[in-house]
């Protein structure tokens, strides 16, 4: 017999929603969890929580969740109710039958940021040793892989240099295209008392974000910048920085190459990128530019902290290394306080980056052209590999639209309401021969399924995700697995009905395996993890409890690299039939395309999107608060109702992307990262006017 609120047994987890990685205590009476409390000694949270780890988990018992595998021949037929065997066997056989038709490149995986890393690696290494090719890819890709792409490049490392610790220590927080009061509202919340402690503010946004309206004694800054326009206002910190001597020359001579340096001096002292010329452009007063560079500069101990509003750009990788760069030239980088942190939406974000679900990359950001890491890989997995990068997720769509893809496996990843351009993904799905979703619901990617094979909650497994300070967290089965399995078995079985033997009988055996294989893991086990509570990678002979800060000597790389940022405008113009610039962004109490939140009490605190508009905007337009709008670009077009508000400048409207019948993706563009493919989901040009509702 239980009072109320007592409960059975405590099971230490992390939340699965973003990527602070907070710890829980999942407090449970049989299979039932009775609350969840955050850890105190949680290392990420210290106690702290936010409305949707402490309170949104209800959708893992969610009667919307489909338990038993399913199977049709066409996309057009009912689903049929069948074992795992059968649903299994229906997939192997399609798979391989696609590529016996259309060859070994034409079957692929999207992974999740939401799985742990044991379920990525296995993923990953489905796509290598089963399918024989690299056409794995993350839905990373659709968010953080300039991140991966521009640190590496300037660091030599795909990840945030210093911890969330470092908050505490740091005299000023430059914060770029991220809201972390609503997206990681537990670091929002220490940076909210930080700058009540007196640290200086600046904020890069096109709209005003609550973190600007913490009370603080320091100074703060916003600069509110065309969409559009990140290379171009980062490259101008620089120009002053550079153009009135602020920068640190022995930490440049020490830790960079100097000549180097010089090199990108020349280039930022042009005049088109001084503050004059780039508020033409970007909107932002000049004055604002040159006093923004300068406290920055001054700062004793700056941190940088960016979000999706400086990856999801055309130009996202280059404001990732205009970045880098801001913090180099001041010495910003490996000293407490210091660093650059691109904040992770999900869970798992830098986890799956660092499992190899990318097409060009093995576990540990090691090219897949590189031998050594090949052979490696050969010999464990024992299995020949290719040695060509795969396909990236646009590309996988583009193939299949020219007949050349056919089958995908889709994991954990709602491809249809989260990639960009909707028409282009369901033309590219339909085209296709075998689509698995695996996933809690039938989601809107599963319209378009052959097998559903049902997957289980964070609340089901065991196994471990990595937050945005590269610390490794358990996650621990607090309930057995609903639909029979937990999902890191069923890649297994899958594998396996393709003629694989793998054996791993507990997560803590693919970790093992992931640190045999990986450097930056080699110390990292389950063993480990449950006596420390959690580590930051590295953890290696080097670093056996792992790595708070990193390049605190000497960058990975060796010498960090200054990149040349040129400005490059989004081929997304506005004109007289689309005037107005759309950008996006999430609310607290919600999470991504709220699959899981709105299956939660959550949802009474954000029934809908509204789109913000300006009150001249508005005007022009005779919209009122509240009235239903249409909102059409170039790729579609969507209805929502109306906010005004002086949060976004005139020319600019938001919007939030939580429910499926906004479908803000609808109205997105393709364009993408010249880089990496990120889509360029913070700009679109839109026009808005007045609608009777969808
Ligand atoms: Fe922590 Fe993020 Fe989960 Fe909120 S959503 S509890 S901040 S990990």
């Amino acid at each position: 017999v239980f009072e109320i609120g007592t409960p059975e047994r405590i099971v230490k987890t992390t939340c699965a929603y973003c990527g602070v990685g907070c710890s829980f205590d999942a407090h449970m009476r049989g299979e039932e969890v009775v609350k969840m409390v955050p850890s105190k000694d949680g290392k990420a949270n210290h106690g702290h929580s936010c409305v949707k780890g402490r309170f949104a988990w209800g959708y893992a018992t969610h009667q919307d969740r489909k338990l038993e595998p399913m199977v049709r021949e066409k996309i057009t037929d009912p689903w049929r109710i069948v074992s795992w065997d059968e649903a299994l066997n229906f997939a192997a056989d399609r798979l391989k039958k696609a590529q016996a038709d259309f060859g070994r490149d034409s079957i692929g995986v999207i992974t999740s940021s939401r799985c742990t890393n044991e379920e990525t690696y296995l993923v990953q290494k489905l796509t290598r040793a089963v399918f024989g090719n690299n056409n794995t890819d993350t839905c990373a890709r659709v968010c953080h892989s300039p991140t991966g792409y521009g640190l590496k490049t300037a660091f030599g490392t795909s990840a945030g240099t210093h911890d969330f610790d470092s908050i505490d220590e740091t005299d000023l927080m430059l914060i770029i295209g991220c809201n972390p009061t609503d997206g990681h509202p537990v670091v929002g919340s220490r940076m909210r008392a930080r700058l009540r402690e007196g640290a200086g503010l600046i904020v890069l946004d096109p709209r005003r974000t609550d973190i600007l309206e913490t009370p603080h004694l320091g100074d703060s800054w916003h600069l509110p910048l065309r969409p559009g326009t990140n290379v171009a206002v980062v490259t101008s910190l620089a120009h002053v920085i550079v153009s009135e001597k602020l920068y640190d020359e022995e930490y440049i001579r020490t830790r960079c190459d100097w000549d180097e340096f010089l090199a990108y001096s020349e280039f930022l002292l042009d005049p088109r990128h001084s503050p004059e010329e780039v508020e033409k452009l970007s909107q932002v007063p000049a004055d604002l530019i040159r006093q923004a560079a300068r406290a920055y500069a001054a700062a004793p101990r700056a941190s940088i902290f960016y979000g999706l509003g400086v990856t999801e750009h055309s130009q996202g990788s280059t404001t990732v290394m205009a970045i880098a760069n801001l913090a180099m030239m001041t010495g910003n980088i490996g000293r407490p306080g210091t660093g650059v942190n691109p904040l992770r939406g999900q869970n798992n974000v830098q986890g799956s980056c660092d499992m190899g679900s990318f097409p060009h990359e093995y576990p540990g950001y090691r090219h897949v052209s590189d031998p050594e890491t090949r052979a490696l890989y050969e010999r464990v997995w024992g299995v020949p590999l290719s040695d060509e990068p795969g396909l990236r997720i646009p590309n996988m769509f583009d193939e299949a639209l020219n007949g050349r893809f056919k089958g995908l496996y889709c994991q954990g990843e709602d491809i249809v309401q989260s990639d960009p351009d909707t028409k282009h993904v369901t033309g590219a799905l339909s085209s296709m021969d075998i689509v698995i979703v695996h996933d809690l619901f039938l989601n809107e990617t599963a319209n378009y399924a052959h097998v559903f094979l049902p997957g289980s909650s964070f609340l089901e497994k065991n196994g471990t995700f990595t937050n945005a300070e590269r610390r490794i967290n358990m996650v621990r089965k607090a309930m057995s697995p609903k639909n029979g399995y937990e999902d890191w078995e069923i890649t297994q079985m899958l594998a396996n009905t393709l003629g694989a033997n793998w054996t791993y009988t507990h997560p803590s055996e693919i970790m093992d395996e992931i640190a045999m294989t990986t450097p930056s893991f080699s110390g990292v086990s389950f063993d480990l993890l449950d006596r420390e509570g959690s580590v930051q990678w590295p953890c290696n002979e080097a670093a056996p409890l792992g790595t708070p800060l990193m390049h605190i000597d000497g960058f990975v790389r060796g010498k960090g690299k200054f990149i040349h940022t040129e400005y490059v405008a989004t081929d997304e113009r506005t004109g007289s039939r689309f005037p107005l610039l759309l950008t996006t962004g999430r609310i607290l109490s919600q999470y991504n395309v709220g699959a899981q939140t709105r299956r939660t009490d959550n949802q009474v605190w954000h029934s809908e999107d509204v789109l913000e508009i300006h009150p001249s905007d508005a005007e022009n337009r005779g919209i009122r608060s509240g009235d239903w709008v249409r909102v059409a670009s170039r790729s579609g077009d969507t209805s929502l109702r109306a906010e005004i508000t002086e949060r976004v400048a005139p020319g600019v409207v938001y919007t939030t992307f939580h429910h499926p019948t906004t479908q803000a993706n609808v109205v997105t563009t393709d364009n993408s990262d010249w880089a990496t493919n990120c889509p360029e989901f913070k700009v679109t040009a839109v026009q808005v006017s007045p609608s009777n509702g969808p």
